[in-house]
């Protein structure tokens, strides 16, 4: 049983800790699942975390960050594509629930039902890192819009029933001539052009869109609002990729404290070794210092700030990257064991990987943190 005892610090009020309580009993009957098709359990995680109610969670009026991030932490500690099922529901209706019109908040209804599955495409061949030169372009016609381009990387790509899409609309240079856009899947012109296999498998795909017609109502916010409004949804999802890692490393610690306590070396168990102990010391330190950057963030954004892209960014690089050491010393302490395919450390090997690229790589956090101070 991971260590529980964060729950009891001031960042929480009651209803967290009960909310924690239900979500970890709800993990225990229902995951892991199936990963053999990646679409398939994804679309049945969606599925049932709606009817479990909690993707009631993931978006709205009012998005409360700590409660993402124990959802994604949670969820990422019994079953990593579960934590993506979640997060992906979250952030990719992410723009609508900060800024979505009453018409637009329609498909929130159904995202957060399990009835309809989201993805937020803002990442292109020639822009990833640097969003402001996104080259999609969105030009305005009688009654709406057209957009023109390609998007890769795109999470639920393949599957999802909407997109929210960031494209250059010209109101300015770089940044500030960006805007925001829902879009449906099956809107014509829209083609998912390629499926993308990474080492921890999730639906994820080059989309090419080609003369996509959009009703004017699509316009997320005012034209040339689309970078602030990226950034927004990030500012909240950044701190939640980091609960997400702070699932996996408790997960790791876990694993790792079971085996050093069976395995028996020159007639004794691991765990009695001190330099094992010094290891594990190191793990629990990292994971205590990343939840208390996370909840930290989370707790200043439900406090209502209105950005926070300082210690969200804190958030995100800490503990992605902890989350990482913590889990390669789990591995390094099963032995052969640890690289052996199938076992829990080598999954969680493969599945933090990702999380120190997307939304922002290390180094992109740090200059954010870096910008912040300066
Ligand atoms: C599994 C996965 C899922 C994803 N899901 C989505 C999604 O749903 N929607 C979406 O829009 N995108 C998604 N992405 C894309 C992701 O956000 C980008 O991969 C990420 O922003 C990095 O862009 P890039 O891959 O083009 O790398 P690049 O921009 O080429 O960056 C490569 C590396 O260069 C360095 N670097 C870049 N810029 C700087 C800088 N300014 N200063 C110093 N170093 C720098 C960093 O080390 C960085 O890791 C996903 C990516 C992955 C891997």
């Amino acid at each position: 049983m991971a260590d529980r005892s964060f729950l009891s610090w001031p960042f929480f009020e009651d209803r967290h800790r009960a909310l924690a309580v239900a979500l970890e009993a709800w993990c225990v009957a229902h995951l892991p699942v199936d990963h053999s098709d990646v679409d398939a359990a994804c679309r049945g995680l969606v599925a049932v975390l709606g009817a479990g109610c909690w993707l009631q969670h993931s978006g709205g009026e009012r998005l409360d960050v700590r409660t993402l991030c124990l959802i994604r932490e949670t969820l990422a500690r019994h079953d990593g594509l579960a934590d993506f099922a979640f997060a992906m529901q979250g952030l990719g209706m992410g723009a609508v629930s900060l800024f979505g019109s009453p018409e637009q908040r329609e498909w929130l209804e159904r995202t957060r039902a399990g009835a309809a599955i989201a993805g937020f495409a803002v990442t292109e061949p020639a822009s990833g890192s640097d969003v402001a030169a996104t080259a999609t372009t969105a030009a305005r016609v009688q009654g709406g819009w057209v957009l023109n381009g390609e998007k890769t990387w795109i999470s639920n790509g393949g599957i999802a029933d909407v997109y929210v899409i960031i494209a250059r609309t010209g109101e300015a240079p770089g940044a500030k001539g960006l805007s925001a856009f829902v879009m449906p899947a099956d809107v014509a012109g829209l083609e998912v052009a390629e499926r993308l296999q990474v080492m921890a498998p999730h639906p994820l795909a080059r989309l090419v869109l080609r003369d996509v017609a959009l009703p004017e109502g699509a316009l997320i916010g005012a034209a040339g609002d689309g970078f602030k409004i990226a950034m927004s949804v990030l500012d909240v999802f950044r701190t939640t990729v980091g609960a997400a890692a702070l699932g996996f490393a408790r997960r790791g610690l876990e694993e790792a404290l079971a085996r050093v306590k069976a395995r028996r070396i020159q007639g004794v168990a691991l765990a009695e070794m001190q330099m094992v102990q010094g290891h594990l010391a190191d793990m629990a330190l990292k994971i205590d210092a990343a939840a208390l950057l996370v909840y930290r963030a989370a707790w200043v954004k439900d406090q209502g700030a209105a950005r926070v892209s300082r210690e969200a960014a804190m958030a995100k690089l800490f503990a992605t990257e902890a989350a990482q050491e913590v889990i390669d010393m789990a591995v390094q302490l099963h032995g052969g064991d640890g690289v052996r395919v199938g076992s829990v450390v080598e999954r969680l090997y493969r599945e933090i990987r990702a999380l120190r690229i997307y939304e922002g790589a290390s180094d992109v956090q740090r200059i954010v943190i870096a910008r912040a101070i300066l």
